[in-house]
């Protein structure tokens, strides 16, 4: 790590913490040539996979597009932002785990619908009826009825 003061390349880490849930680790440096100090972030989000459009279009992964889409099908749901931030966590986790550069879209819409499954009927539905487009009546009949067969999971 270069001083961005004056370019020397020893720099002593004096403070270390985690921030962002985790996500990143703050640090705080001193350069021991110049003895400025300053702070980085390191953080895991570049080696995120890049997301694979279904028009086969490349995009890099979109955090804030991810939350957007989940809080428009949890509008008005009796859902706590704590369990929404969760169920980021688990899709980012999940990105991740999969150790591959490029992930289709449509698997990161499963595990979107996965979560809001657990969170919230209501806005699975919301959520699955305009990702699946269902194709009539009776596939998004089946696919409700099929809903309350399932014993909802708990994780
Ligand atoms: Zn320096």
């Amino acid at each position: 790590m270069h001083c961005p003061f004056c370019g020397a390349n020893d720099t002593k880490v004096i403070d270390s913490r985690l921030v962002a849930e985790g996500e990143q680790v703050r640090r705080r440096r001193e350069c021991l040539a110049c003895q400025e100090r300053f702070t980085t972030f390191e953080t895991a989000e570049l080696v995120m996979p890049r997301i694979i459009k279904q028009d086969g279009s490349r995009q890099p992964f979109d955090e804030e597009k991810l939350r957007a889409g989940l809080q428009r099908a949890l509008e008005k749901r009796p859902v706590s932002v704590e369990r929404l931030e969760e169920a980021i966590a688990h899709i980012k986790h999940k990105l991740r785990a999969t150790g591959e550069r490029e992930v289709k879209s449509l698997t990161m819409g499963e595990w979107v619908m996965d979560e809001l499954q657990q969170l919230d009927e209501v806005a699975y539905i919301r959520f699955a009826s305009v990702y699946k487009r269902f194709q009539d009546l009776n596939e998004f009949r089946e696919e409700i009825e099929r809903l309350s067969r399932e014993p909802i999971k708990r994780s």
